[in-house]
């Protein structure tokens, strides 16, 4: 995607952004008249989605930011970086394409991850992390966040601002459209992914459920840096707790890692079936 992503950082300062290149070349043909246009931005946004099977992952902290670190001294930014690593195998030997904004032990910026993203063009963001809730150690299980303006429960605003939460965003503007259509344009966008993110995490929710324990109410959403692109569907995975002994002597096992591997797999798979399904009902 071809955004600047400064924009997401200064609040209330208005940034110029081009618009992604399908949407370009879709817009591109005629005159602008919203149904039309609409429906072109449909056709080619199933276009992409037929195409497109790169998943980026993103395993969370890194470097000088070790996240959570549990009473048996698991860093969580190990953690992230191995159920990543798990992760992108069972992808791969799924037929995905699979892309990490780490590979190994060194620091991101928040940022960064999601530029990474969009200038890959990634059909979808997973974000990888455990918590913690330390000097709880009762609270256990994993979840799924998606973004939003405002947190769904004070755990989850509390987990959020751990994991560097940002205020609200202003809107972009996009270049070579007038700002009325510009802001269609976003709004048409942002809901879509939206709308698609509230779907993975649905998948997810249920794939996990399956397999491992859960946090009660386990779909939260909160204002997470990580999971701000309009552009591109993006969830945010807390494994586990590092703050429960039970939950950090889990994450250290195989078994564990491949559990939450298999079912963000078949997460993804049930997403991409879905969404297809989704858009050529449109
Ligand atoms: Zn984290």
């Amino acid at each position: 995607m071809v955004f600047s992503r400064r924009f997401l950082l200064d609040a209330g300062v208005k940034a110029t952004i081009s618009l992604p290149l399908w949407m370009q070349t879709a817009l591109a043909a005629t005159p602008w008249s919203r149904h039309e246009q609409a429906s072109r931005l449909r056709a080619a946004a199933y276009r992409q989605g037929q195409q497109n099977r790169l998943v980026v992952i993103d395993p969370g902290h890194g470097g000088r930011d070790p996240g959570c670190i549990g009473k048996g001294r698991l860093f969580e930014k190990d953690i992230a970086l191995s159920a990543s690593w798990d992760l992108r195998r069972t992808l791969e030997r799924g037929g995905y394409h699979v892309m990490m904004t780490r590979e190994r032990d060194f620091f991101v910026p928040l940022q960064g991850r999601v530029d990474f993203a969009e200038k890959h063009h990634a059909a979808v963001f997973l974000s990888i992390h455990a918590n913690s809730v330390a000097p709880n150690t009762v609270v256990r299980g994993a979840s799924v966040y998606t973004f939003a303006e405002h947190a769904s429960d004070p755990l989850a605003q509390k987990i959020a601002s751990l994991e560097n939460s940002v205020e609200r965003l202003s809107n972009p503007t996009f270049k070579g459209v007038s700002p009325q259509v510009g802001e269609i344009l976003f709004s048409l966008m942002s809901h879509s992914t939206k709308v698609e993110s509230l779907l993975l995490q649905k998948h997810a929710v249920g794939a996990l459920a399956r397999s491992v324990d859960m946090l009660q109410n386990p779909a939260r959403h909160a204002t997470f840096a990580v999971l701000q692109s309009a552009a591109i569907p993006s969830i945010l995975v807390e494994t586990a707790f590092l703050s429960n002994p039970e939950d950090e002597a889990a994450l250290r096992t195989n078994a564990f890692r491949e559990r939450i591997a298999q079912s963000m797999k078949n997460a993804v798979d049930a997403w991409f079936i879905a969404k297809q399904h989704a858009v050529a009902n449109l």
